[in-house]
């Protein structure tokens, strides 16, 4: 057995578990491990930006980008977390410049933000008596928040992060794909992977243990992630009991490129681009008056399904169209700064839009408009944790000793039921480095607590059965059902019928994948194997969603049900908890959201008060 021991074992490569092993690694001994070569993480596919309220070219404020992502949230947002994201966001940016990420300059060679949906501040000139439709009538608008490198923004974070690892000398251990947590005593002592070249198994023993696995978007057929997004870290917690938040809400971004997924990214409609339906129309202007085409991801993703069930997708179809032409952003004046562009200005800002809609799409988007539909992007819901990364046992905020999370794998929760565009991406930096923090102090103040014999015993089993196992039917039938259930009945409209429809189907689902094996029996990068035992993750994470919708019977952000068309903040202003114990589904459980109490005349008032939520 290959035996490896640190005090801090990083899983996930991505930019939250990168930031984590730059802070850790002053303190303590950190090892990364990683199923993918770090720069291949889908962080390094992040497009359009990364949220502060740096203020570089417009009036802004920490306290502005703290409520729009409570808002954009639809108040599930815990409020501690939110202004812990906003304000450190801001020296995060800073400290990712003194480590050398080339953001883009304004002319005077401050760091130059975008627009993007959701961002807002007040509207100086606000006159709540003004007649509709005028500048005044609007209560918030734009700002320039995301700070970018061109449309590369995550290539350039991932790139910069790796970098400075490799300069502090961090152990990386490429290509292990983690396979189970050590689990004892309730606590976590380390993880066995599986290193991919040879199938060797490895045991890593650990004091602290942090999962930066990612999200799970290959649970959808329509989807911008990659295939590695498989949901490794939270399924395998699940399994141990740890339950998983909030994962009834997934975002659908609504700029996919048609039927491959392919995100265009939000600074499209941040730089000028709009969105038109078959019959040429702007329809945006009817759902979201005040800020149209830059309102939050979830109500432009329904926007365009309601366009295309009412018939009016590009001929007939499915898909709307992205204009991001210069002359459309000269019609519409919706340029950053209102003035004319040209379309040399439109290529250096977005690019790799335009190189991706060329090679994917045969489109020029210089000359012509572009084909969308909405993509499963981002999981809202993860691994419950706190704001130091440490990851909830239950509802009663109780810890799990030694088991950390950060990123698109973990729930904070600072997106609650719907994350704003470039929230991701200062969620991995302020949270990576709270949490590498955290787990190099806890792991410093203990030591190593032994280990169970053959920790790697039940991985070998495992493995075992599924080399032994006859191949029934090939295992992609199983994940393309599984995909196409999901996207259909679990997708941006839900109902009771679509979600009972679909538990049933990932009941059958689980039947026939505990007796379909692989073709491939070898050792050397047998990836058909490892395929499987992803799969085996995303079905129970599939299930997790499902039981979580069906159980949330109210519309919130991202998860819509027509059946129940309307906030319920009497039953439901509280976070889902699923805990595979027993039986499919489990047992669920609610924890309350964290609200912001201040005094005013001599009473406590929310901070943040519930608000019905309009763009
Ligand atoms: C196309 C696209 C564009 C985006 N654009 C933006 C944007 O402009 N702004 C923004 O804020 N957000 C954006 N997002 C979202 C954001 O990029 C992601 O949420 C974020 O990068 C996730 O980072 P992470 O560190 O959590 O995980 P990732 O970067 O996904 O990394 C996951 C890591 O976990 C490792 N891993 C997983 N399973 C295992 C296992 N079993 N064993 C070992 N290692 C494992 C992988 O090897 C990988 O290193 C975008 C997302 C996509 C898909």
């Amino acid at each position: 057995m290959n035996y490896h021991r640190f005090d801090c074992i990083i899983v996930g490569s991505g930019g939250a578990g990168l930031m984590a092993a730059l802070e850790a690694s002053k303190l303590a001994g950190t090892a990364v491990v990683s199923k993918l070569y770090p720069t291949r993480s889908h962080t390094g596919a992040a497009q359009g930006g990364i949220a502060a309220a740096l203020a570089n070219l417009e009036d802004d404020t920490w306290e502005n980008h703290a409520y729009d992502t409570i808002k954009g949230g639809d108040f599930l947002v815990d409020q501690t977390a939110a202004e812990v994201l906003c304000r450190e966001a801001v020296e995060c940016i800073y400290d990712l410049e003194h480590m050398g990420l080339p953001f883009d300059r304004t002319p005077d060679g401050r760091i130059s933000q975008r627009r993007f949906g959701g961002h807002t501040k007040p509207n100086p000139v606000y006159d709540p008596a003004a007649p509709a439709g005028t500048e005044a009538a609007k209560p918030r608008i734009p700002v320039k928040r995301a700070c970018h490198s061109a449309d590369r923004t995550g290539h350039m974070i991932l790139q910069t992060l790796y970098q400075q690892c490799i300069k502090q000398g961090v152990t990386f251990f490429d290509e292990f794909h983690m396979l189970d947590l050590i689990m004892v005593e309730g606590e976590c002592r380390g993880i066995v992977a599986i290193e991919i070249a040879t199938s060797e198994l490895h045991v890593f023993h650990a004091k602290s243990v942090l999962l930066a696995t990612g999200g799970f978007g290959r649970m959808f057929k329509v989807s911008s992630n990659a295939f590695a997004l498989t949901g490794d870290g939270p399924a395998i917690a699940y399994r141990h009991g740890i339950p998983l938040e909030d994962m009834e809400f997934y975002q659908f971004h609504p700029t996919g490129i048609y039927r491959l997924g392919i995100l265009l990214s939000e600074a499209c409609r941040g730089d000028g681009g709009v969105m038109f339906n078959g019959e040429g129309e702007r329809f945006m202007e009817k759902y979201a008056p005040n800020l149209k085409d830059l309102a939050s991801r979830d109500v432009c993703s329904r926007s365009i399904y309601q366009e295309v069930r009412a018939g009016r997708g590009v001929g007939g179809k499915d898909y709307v169209y992205l204009d991001i032409r210069a002359e459309t952003i000269n019609k519409y004046k919706t340029s950053p700064t209102g003035e004319p562009v040209d379309s040399a200005w439109v290529s250096k800002r977005l690019p790799d839009i335009i190189d991706f809609a060329r090679t994917y799409l045969g489109v020029d988007p210089i000359h012509e408009p572009m084909p969308i539909q909405p993509t499963a992007h981002y999981a809202m819901g993860g691994l419950p944790t706190d704001v130091h990364g440490r990851v909830l046992r239950d509802e009663s905020g109780a810890f799990i000793a030694g088991l950390y999370s950060a990123g698109e794998s973990a729930c904070v929760s600072v997106h609650g039921a719907n994350r704003l565009g470039t929230n991701s991406l200062v969620d991995l930096v302020v949270f990576g480095r709270r949490t590498g923090r955290e787990m190099a102090r806890f792991a410093l103040d203990r030591p190593f607590q032994s280990l169970p014999p053959k920790p790697e015993a039940y991985v070998k089993a495992e493995i075992e059965a599924v080399l032994a196992r006859p191949r029934v039917e090939p295992w992609v039938k199983i994940r393309d059902e599984m995909q196409r259930t999901m996207m259909d009945e679990c997708g941006v409209f839900r109902t009771a019928d679509t979600l009972t429809k679909a538990r049933d189907v990932l009941v059958d689902l689980q039947n026939r994948y505990r007796s379909t094996g692989v073709q491939d029996k070898g050792t050397v990068f047998n990836t058909g194997l490892l395929e499987v035992l992803e799969l085996g993750c995303l079905l129970d994470l599939a299930q997790a969603t499902v039981a979580s919708a069906l159980a949330r019977k109210e519309s919130r952000g991202a998860h819509s049900r027509e059946d129940f068309p309307t906030r319920d903040d009497s039953q439901f202003f509280r976070h889902t908890f699923i805990f595979k114990d027993g039986e499919y589904p489990g047992r669920i459980g609610y924890k309350d959201v964290d609200v912001i109490l201040r005094q005013v005349d001599g009473r406590m008032e929310p901070k943040y008060p519930l608000e019905i939520r309009k763009y």
